[in-house]
């Protein structure tokens, strides 16, 4: 068994997630034990989705949701994705848990579809590895042939860092992907890298604002000038936009004046459970 010491419960954050200590020292040893008990984890049921809502800023009007993985572990609660998602990268299982993150993600779209909530996107988020090494392709259609769900429902997170060292073969085979209707939306734009290039390369539909620029936008000089430029660079380029971390009604607001499309953060909703998600769209049917 794994010693306890390995979390610290005092860096709890917000959402009761366990962290890493900062000062800790993973060993080799405690690095293969979290895989261990990762790959049991999607045997033993304790990953779940949760849902954030997409928000189009101008009606309010949800658009559609973007899936994010929960770990309930059994002894130490909620584990966050920042921290087992690279130990997935690492240990190769990335490609079981995003296969498993995206039929789960297109089947639930599926059955909001059916009960009446046939407009909604759901957005899943890919890593790289499971993106190069996973057969990703033909993955994606038997998510959408399972679920019976047209493929214009589902949005494709891939960061900047993915797209810049995609080899020919795998540009066809996303090509292929958004033929199908599939959106390919650039995850935590800003932060990566300034050759912009594949913006051109990829059929880009979304850039996704990243929160490091949204939250406290309002008074920040700096961020309102990277955010406006974003914005005006994408409406240029006939791409949508997301701001995501949108945390009060300032904020919104502010993203309404300079442009920005759709809104995403706590400012509406934290990521839920789907039975607390359709209570959320529910009024809006
Ligand atoms: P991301 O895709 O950029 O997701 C946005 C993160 O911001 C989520 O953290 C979300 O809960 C959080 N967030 C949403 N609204 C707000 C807000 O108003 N303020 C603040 N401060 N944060 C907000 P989360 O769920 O912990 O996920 C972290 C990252 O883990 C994600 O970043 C994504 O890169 C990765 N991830 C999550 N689920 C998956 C998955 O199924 N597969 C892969 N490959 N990566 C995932
Ligand atoms: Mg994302
Ligand atoms: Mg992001
Ligand atoms: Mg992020």
């Amino acid at each position: 068994k794994a010693d306890m010491a390995m979390y610290s419960a005092k860096e709890r954050g917000r959402n009761n997630y366990c962290f890493f200590s900062e000062d800790m020292n993973q060993s080799a040893q405690e690095v293969l034990q979290l895989q261990l008990e990762l790959r049991q984890a999607i045997g033993a049921g304790q990953l779940a989705l949760h849902y954030q809502p997409k928000v189009e800023l101008k009606s309010g009007r949800i658009t559609g949701a973007e899936a994010l993985l929960r770990w309930e572990h059994a002894s130490r609660g909620f584990i966050a994705p920042d921290i087992f998602i690279p130990l997935a990268e690492r240990s190769g299982l990335i490609i079981e848990l995003g296969d498993w993150v995206l039929k789960e993600a297109v089947r639930q779209c599926r059955r909001w579809h059916l009960m009446g909530f046939d407009w909604l996107t759901m957005a899943i988020n890919v890593s790289s590895i499971q993106f190069k090494r996973g057969h990703f392709e033909l993955a994606v259609m038997e998510a959408l042939d399972n679920a019976s769900l047209e493929g214009r429902f589902l949005e494709l997170e891939l960061t900047e860092s993915l797209l810049l060292d995609v080899q020919p073969a795998l540009q066809q085979s996303l090509a292929s992907i958004q033929d199908k209707g599939v959106g390919l939306s650039i995850d935590d734009f800003g932060t990566g890298y300034s050759n912009l290039g594949y913006l051109k390369r990829f059929r880009v539909s979304v850039l996704k604002i990243d929160k490091s620029f949204v939250t406290n936008l309002a008074g920040n000089s700096q961020n309102e000038a990277i955010v406006q430029a974003i914005i005006q660079m994408a409406q240029s380029l006939k791409i949508g936009t997301v701001a995501e971390g949108v945390e009060d009604g300032q904020t919104a607001a502010k993203l309404i004046d300079m442009g920005c499309e759709v809104g995403q953060g706590y400012h509406w909703s934290k990521p839920l459970p789907s039975a607390d998600f359709l209570r959320l769209i529910k009024p809006t049917a």
